[in-house]
């Protein structure tokens, strides 16, 4: 069955575990640091310009989003991280809130935006490893293809495969939110792992 991406709707954000969603529908979960460009990405998929930010008041790092897709599948929006400027009381929500939604086994499959320009920071390294510890199929997109000439991007390409221990089975895929690079690819693997539950 062919997941339709353009069918999309905001269910509800969570802030503690309470609110998350355990329906049974598999969960595509987003990852990624904060400007990298993950709510972009997600507009991209879902063809809409404003989408990923709906159900996010301004202020709220710490909350988790939910969008049904297609009634089949949930894409997360997990909420981004490495911003410099928030409190410590703030990083510590952050952290709870996502202990406790990687412990859910609640995650059908990852997807962690990094750019494509730079080396993945240690917070990136940090996420993919909780993707792996969680037992977790991972797609990479590697987003603002668009910035680099076309002879940085097999060695970008290979440094991020290898900075984020990349196993076998993970997938890395070029992209570019602006442009529409690696949609297809993208919505590709995420239209298997919810075939795949
Ligand atoms: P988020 O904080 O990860 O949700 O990032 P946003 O989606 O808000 O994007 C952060 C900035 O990066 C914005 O100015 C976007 O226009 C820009 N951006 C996102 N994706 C791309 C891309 O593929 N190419 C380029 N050139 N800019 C992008």
């Amino acid at each position: 069955m062919a997941v339709n991406f353009n069918q999309v709707e905001f269910i509800r954000s969570a802030a503690s575990p309470k609110d998350f969603l355990r329906d049974g529908l598999p969960q595509l979960a987003f990852a990624g640091r904060s400007n990298v460009g993950k709510s972009s990405v997600i507009n991209r998929l879902v063809n809409r310009k404003n989408f990923a930010r709906v159900g996010a008041s301004p202020g709220k790092t710490s909350q988790i989003n939910y969008f049904r897709l297609d009634g089949a599948a949930y894409l997360v929006d997990l909420p981004g991280y490495g911003y410099a400027k928030v409190s410590k009381a703030e990083r510590d929500r952050w952290g709870r809130l996502m202990e406790a939604y990687f412990a859910s086994g609640l995650i059908a499959v990852g997807v962690q935006i990094v750019d494509a320009r730079h080396k993945p920071t240690a917070d990136d390294v940090t996420m993919a490893n909780w993707f792996y510890d969680a037992g977790c199929p991972l797609v990479v997109a590697a987003n603002k293809l668009d910035k680099l000439k076309k002879s940085e991007i097999a060695p970008n390409l290979e440094l991020i495969r290898q900075t984020l221990d990349l196993r076998e089975g993970d997938v890395l895929i070029p992209f570019s939110a602006e442009k529409g690079d690696g949609k297809a690819e993208l919505m590709g693997w995420l239209a298997a792992a919810v075939e795949n539950g």
